[in-house]
Parts: structure tokens; sequence; C-alpha cells
């Protein structure tokens, strides 16, 4: 291996990512007095949740009755009674703070009349624990929620004094004695290598779309942390369970806000029918992402589909006044047009059922620190580890994420990392010394990558294992799309082994950091695909043909995979089924939330 030279930096904590669940943690952070450092390999204003529409949950109860008993209700339902009680209850009940702090450090949120912040409905928000109407519980501004949300914590983090490493790839995790001392990255712009010991890491690394051929998320949604916690041997958890959006924009992927529904927007088949109203009396066009989807993959199916292959779905907006779009809904007015070159206020968007969020991810405790399990305790904790946002499980979606839930995730989750670091790191002990041995070993690895020589180029190799993804984990599986899925995966895992990086440079190499982040991807689609053959049961997003109903005796449990090269060890550990707080609230027992079937 070429000797590699490297600058070592220390610090209190070093977060790794500068989405809105990354910013939120550098931000708490800092204003806790610990000496904080952000990596990201992208821009912070350029990351995914800049592209965040639609808005963020809260029961603050603006538009009318709401409680944040009612909001911990609605996310318990739609996780299809999977996640983690004391993690959902800990959402609701901090939402509401999370959205005035951030109102108060300056996101420009749409307003009402009064001036109160402006809050749309959104799927599975209800009231009455699921028995009242829908309520208007998302805040927004306008529907570039996430751009707003994404400049103010920036600008409010450089205030406190976090420092920034921007375009920074992190290639490694540094264990030492099973605990995190640091993380070892590669900076894009001169090809230095850079390496920070801390006392605390915290992966902010997002999703993994890209595991898929047709996404919403952005092109750097690669699942990092993931890929660099299978390769620390930490596990993953629930990965089978991947959020297909109803409206992404045919052929392009892109996203159309489920507050176009919202809104007043509504789905047809070819037959010009409502469906949805057939399907989900109560909720129709509203109700949760993994149903809808299913709705119009089986319109499709049956024939109904419009388009000339009728191999797709229109939603309707047209009917709505154009000052109500032109004020909530001008960002997808515009998406519509650029990508499916259709006027809003005349004609109906085409759209399909796109890969949009993943569930799983790493598993942690509702503090975001990283849970380990072990024989005896299957919450066991790793020392100096934190994961927070969509590369996170905290485990708060469960089986399936309720729209305008993930921004809520990422600052309640964000400030709750902060708040649990500032109590345990301890700003006077000595910062770990770099451990050369584990940051060779990275480097090592990166070496072997940047000079391979074998036959199978990353994009298609790439291409493969999305296409793949595509086909045998999608919205409807079957013991044997899953069974075959899962020996292709394999076989596309293999020819790792044989990739082909051309571009030796260290200095702005796209071909290197294309293939990092493929050797992340892979472990991410292994787990999903491997955890999804497993389990023998429909349950939220994942919809098992062959045993189409929900089995809370045998499957209530959460999926731990770990992942080694091209094969997956599969455990499981049970969720937390018991709440914070176990007197009723207010004449309300969250007792209530004990597993019924799902209807709407
Ligand atoms: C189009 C779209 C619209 C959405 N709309 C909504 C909505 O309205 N409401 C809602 O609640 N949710 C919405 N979601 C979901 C939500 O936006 C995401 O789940 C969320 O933004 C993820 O945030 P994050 O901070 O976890 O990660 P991201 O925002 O994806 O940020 C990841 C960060 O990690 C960094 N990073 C990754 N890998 C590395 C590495 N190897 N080295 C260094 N840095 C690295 C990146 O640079 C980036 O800064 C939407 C998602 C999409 C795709």
């Amino acid at each position: 291996m070429a000797a590699y030279e490297y600058e070592t930096h220390d610090y209190d904590v070093v977060v790794v990512g500068a989405g809105g669940a990354g910013l939120r943690a550098t931000l708490g952070m800092a204003e806790q007095g610990l000496r904080t450092a952000c990596v990201t390999k992208v821009f912070p204003t350029r990351s995914h949740t800049v592209a965040a529409q639609g808005g963020i949950a809260a029961s603050l109860g603006n538009m009318g009755p709401d409680s944040w008993q009612w909001h911990m209700y609605d996310t318990v339902k739609g996780s299809d009674w999977l996640g983690d009680t004391d993690a959902m209850e800990y959402l609701a009940r901090e939402a509401p703070k999370a959205v005035y702090e951030l109102e108060h450090y300056g996101v420009p949120f749409s307003r009402t009349e009064e001036g109160k912040i402006y809050q749309r409905p959104f799927g599975g928000h209800t009231t009455e624990f699921g028995e009242g109407p829908p309520v208007q519980r998302t805040c927004a501004a306008a529907d570039r929620t996430g751009h707003a949300i994404l400049h103010t914590l920036y600008g409010q983090s450089l205030k406190q004094k976090a420092e920034f490493y921007i375009e920074y790839f992190a290639i490694d995790l540094v264990m030492t004695d099973g605990a995190c001392t640091g993380v070892v990255c590669w900076k894009l712009d001169d090809g230095t290598i850079h390496v920070f010991n801390a006392k605390m890491v915290v992966l902010a690394t997002g999703g993994y779309g890209r595991a898929y051929f047709s996404a919403t998320s952005a092109h750097t949604c690669t699942g990092d942390g993931g890929g660099m916690v299978a390769r620390a041997g930490l596990p993953l958890q629930d990965m089978e369970f991947v959020q297909f959006h109803p409206t992404g924009i045919f052929g392009a992927g892109c996203l159309i806000t489920e507050g176009a529904r919202g809104e007043g927007g509504y789905l047809t088949n070819s037959e010009g029918e409502r469906f949805m109203e057939r399907y989900a009396p109560n909720y129709k066009d509203l109700a949760p992402r993994d149903y809808v989807s299913r709705c119009m993959t089986m319109e499709i199916r049956e024939g109904r589909g419009v388009g000339a292959d009728g191999d797709h779905i229109h939603l309707n907006l047209s009917h709505l006044p154009p000052e109500a779009l032109h004020l909530r809904l001008p960002g997808i007015s515009e998406s519509a047009r650029i990508f499916a070159g259709v006027d809003v206020t005349k004609e109906p968007i085409p759209v399909l059922p796109t890969v949009h969020y993943n569930m799983g991810g790493v598993p942690t405790n509702y503090w975001g620190e990283v849970v380990n399990p072990t024989q005896d305790n299957p919450h066991a904790v790793v020392p100096g580890l934190m994961a927070v946002g969509e590369a996170g499980c905290a485990s708060v979606h469960g089986a399936n994420r309720l729209g305008s839930n993930s921004l809520i995730d990422l600052v309640v989750f964000g400030r709750a990392a902060a708040i649990r670091a500032g109590k345990v790191v301890d700003r006077d002990s000595a910062v770990p010394a770099t451990n050369k041995a584990e940051v060779d070993k990275a480097l090592s690895r990166f070496d072997g990558l940047r000079h391979a020589t074998g036959a199978v180029p990353t994009a298609e190799l790439r291409l493969e294992m999305q296409r793949t993804m595509q086909a045998d984990a999608a919205v409807f599986r079957t013991s044997k799309t899953l069974a075959e899925g899962v020996d292709k995966m394999k076989a596309v895992a293999a020819k790792m082994d044989d990739i082909k990086v051309t571009d030796r440079s260290l200095v702005w190499n796209s071909d290197l950091m294309e293939t990092l982040e493929l050797t992340n991807l892979m472990p991410n689609a292994l787990a999903t695909i491997f955890g999804a053959e497993a389990r023998q049961e429909s349950r939220g997003a994942h919809a098992h043909e062959d045993f189409s109903t929900r089995d809370d005796e045998k499957w209530r449990v959460h999926t731990i995979a770990r992942v080694d090269g091209n094969s997956v060890d599969l455990s499981y550990r049970p969720i937390v089924t018991d709440p914070l707080t176990t007197e009723d609230q207010g004449g309300i027992s969250l007792k209530k939330i004990a597993p019924k079937e799902r209807t709407f």
C-alpha cells in the first residue's frame, strides 16, 4: 500500500453529516459547550433535507384541537406496531418544543391569519386516538420546509462556533476496544487524509434510497453510515422496511409532496375514478403511504392504470384555486412543469410509487446512542457512538413512517443526542489518542479501492444492484421474488471483489468516491433483501403476498442484521412496548395503543 500521511484533529464530538439531523445535533452539542466538528461530503445546505417539501409534524393545535398523545397514537399505528413506544412518546411529546425552538432560531414558517405557524393535513394524522377527524398537524414553510430549516440551522451552528469540515468524505469509523474513538476522512478537493479523534462520534449520514433504481432521494443518499457501521462489526435494524412514496413523478422519480393531497389533491385511475374512496372510506387519499402505494399498484395491476401502457396513476390538482397552488405549492407546480411537462392548473400529474425513505438504520435508544444487542442485553449501548436522522433507527417509524414525521425526528433526536452528550461526555478528560492500527486498516481498504484493477466498472455494478432491488424488493413481495433477490444480491455483492476504478488520483476523484459509496450501498441493500426474505408476515411497508397478514405473536420484533462481505446474519430483538409515561394523561390512557388491525 502507498503510504498515506494524515493530519489529526481532536474534538469532544464529531458529527458526520450536515442534513437536518446532523446540523441540529451539531448546534445542540456546541450549545452544550462541547468542542464540536461537523464533517460533511456535500455543502451543508445541499444535504437531502433541503428537498423536504411538505412539512414537519407537531401537535401545536394552531388549526383545531390536537394533543401529543394523539400524535403519539398515530405514530404507533402508522408504524404498524413495530416502533419503540418510549421513542415514539418522546418524539410526539418533545415535537412542539422542538418546532418552537426552530421558530425562535428563525425558520420562516408560513402563517395563519392570526400570525401563528400554519399547519396542513398529512396522511395518517388524526384526532381522538384515530377515531376523530383528520388534524392539521404538519407545520410548513410553503412547500420548501426542509430548505428553510437547513439554512436556519446552518447559520445557528456557525453562530455557536461549531467547526465545519466541508467536502470531507468519511471513510470508516475508528473502533478501540469496542468503543468508537474517531473517524477517518478524505478531503475531496485536495486529496489529503484527516483523522478525527473524538469522545463521541455522531452518524447523521441520511438514508440509502440510491440502493434502488427509482428514488426520490438525492444521489448522495448512499447509506454511508450504515456501511461504516457494518464494517465496524455493528448491526443494522429493520432494513426490510422501505417506504415507497405514492407520488413520485412518473419517469423522473422526483417527489410531489403529500402536502398536495393535504391541500385537496386526489388520485384517479384510467376510469377517472377517485379509487382511494373505495379502499379507504375514512382517510381516502390521505391514508398512510404504504397503503396508498399498494392501492395504486393494485389499480395498475388490474388494468386501470393511466397512460398508453396503463402503467401509472393521475394526481389531480387543477380543481384547486390557482392562488392556493401559488401560495402553498409553488415548488411542486414548478417540478411538475419541468419534469412532467404539466401545467397543474389544467392537467393531472402522472405519478407512480417511488422509493422515498428508509425506516431501518443503525439501531439506537431514544437518546440516539447506538445499540449493539448481546445475548444478555438487547439494549446494550456502544460507547462513543450515536446515530440520528434517517441513518438511525430509534425506532419511531417502525414498519412505516407517517409523512412529516421525519423532519420532526431529525430535530427531536438531533436535540436529544446533544442533551445526552452534554451529560455523558466528560469535557475535562483527554481526547482518545489516534488508534494507528485501525486508521491503517481503513486506509488500506481505501488504497485497495483506489488501485482496483478488476473488470466491473462501478457504475455498471451499481446499476445491477439497483435493478435487482427495484425488481425483487418492491412494493409487493413474494417468497419467490425475495428468494431470487437474495441469490442475485449475493452474486452482485460478490462482484465487489472484481471492481474496476480507472482514476487513481486523490483530487476530486468522483470514480473513487462513487466506489466508496457503492461499498456502503451494498451492505444496506443486502440487509434489506435478506431481512425481507426472512420476515414471513405483512406489516407496514413490507407487503408479503404469501403471508398477507400481520403476525404479532411471532414477528412483532426488530430484525437485527449483521453484514459481512456478501453474507448476512439475522437475529431478532424485542421492541420496547412500555411508554415513558404510565399514568393517564388528562383522562387519556396511553394503553389504548395496544396492537389492533390497521384500517383506514
Ligand atoms: C424529496 C424528499 C422530500 C421529503 N419531504 C419530507 C417532508 O416534507 N417531511 C418530512 O418529514 N420528511 C420528508 N422527507 C424525508 C426527510 O427529508 C429525510 O428523511 C431527511 O431529510 C433526512 O435527513 P438527515 O439529516 O438524516 O440526512 P440528509 O439530509 O440526507 O443528510 C445527510 C448528510 O450526511 C452527509 N454524509 C453522508 N455520507 C457522508 C460521508 N461518507 N462523509 C461525510 N458526510 C457524509 C451528507 O453530506 C449530508 O450532509 C423527504 C425526503 C425526500 C427525498
